[in-house]
């Protein structure tokens, strides 16, 4: 780390030993487990245009192509561990220097490095939801009952979005097989907010409720794109609550922000464990 974001990085460290701090987290944070960040700079720009909620339960077809890529691209995602930033973030929390985690990541790899209670902004694509009954279950039950229900069906996925949908060459995905739920045979889809969707509103509500009470809002690895995570650093904004950013490259939350560290997060966010007992 150069001398700037040393120092930048201490005064991170004071605010955190203050208390009061609420992480947002995006895809950045999850970039070095090895899922793409698609809008970051290390992503290449996405390639197809993100499944709707609509087409998905409206067009057969549609969900079946987006089953066969999905499937395959679990077999990466699926593979993803947690990082050095997602050990040190649990680490923050384990010693009661957090208020709340929430993230804007669909991998599941906060909990996965033993953080508690994160609020899920986009859902968990670890977890399959029915549609008509809304049994959840493991993503690995279905994509082992995928597995048997296609046993000739190969590809080879050449890219991946950051929703788990993948873009694979020379397969064939028509002849994909779909399961449905063995409890009442709906639809299943992954626990996922799609293009077209709403984020629930009591999780929208729980994310406002930390965000509103803490004294620190440290936001990790994410260019502030969309609203969906925007609009949580323009309440604190206004609310007059500390935002510290910690991305790199070009964030839209940089206006609003107390503090900007552009470097790696799995360099500042281990350091930054160390520096912070609380
Ligand atoms: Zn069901």
């Amino acid at each position: 780390m150069d001398l700037q974001v040393v120092e930048q990085v201490a005064t991170l460290g004071e605010w955190i030993g203050e208390g009061g701090v609420v992480v947002l987290s995006g895809a950045g944070l999850s970039t070095d487990s090895g899922i793409p960040d698609y809008r970051g700079p290390s992503g290449s720009a996405r390639r197809s245009t993100p499944m709707t909620y609509q087409t998905f339960t409206r067009d057969p077809i549609a969900r079946r192509r987006y089953w066969a890529r999905s499937h395959l691209g679990w077999h990466t995602i699926g593979q993803a561990r947690p990082n050095e930033g997602h050990l040190a973030v649990a680490r923050l929390q384990r010693r009661g220097a957090l208020d709340g985690i929430v993230t804007q990541n669909v991998d599941g790899l906060h909990q996965a490095a033993g953080a508690r209670d994160v609020v899920e902004l986009h859902g968990n694509l670890t977890r399959i939801t029915c549609l008509a009954c809304g049994a959840s279950t493991p993503r690995d039950h279905m994509a082992a009952r995928l597995d048997a229900a296609n046993p000739a069906f190969a590809g080879v996925a050449v890219a991946f979005n950051a929703d788990g949908d993948a873009e694979l060459a020379g397969t064939s995905l028509d002849g994909f097989t779909v399961v449905d739920c063995l409890d009442c045979g709906g639809m299943l889809k992954p626990d996922v907010v799609y293009f077209g969707e709403t984020v629930p509103a009591d999780r929208v509500a729980r994310a406002f409720e930390l965000v509103e009470s803490c004294r620190t809002l440290l936001v990790l690895g994410s260019s502030l794109t969309v609203m969906s995570g925007r609009r949580f650093v323009l309440r604190a904004a206004k609310r007059g609550i500390r935002v510290a950013i910690v991305n790199r490259g070009v964030t839209r939350g940089e206006p609003y922000a107390s503090l900007l560290i552009d470097a790696p997060l799995g360099i500042v966010l281990p350091h930054l464990a160390d520096l912070s007992p609380v």
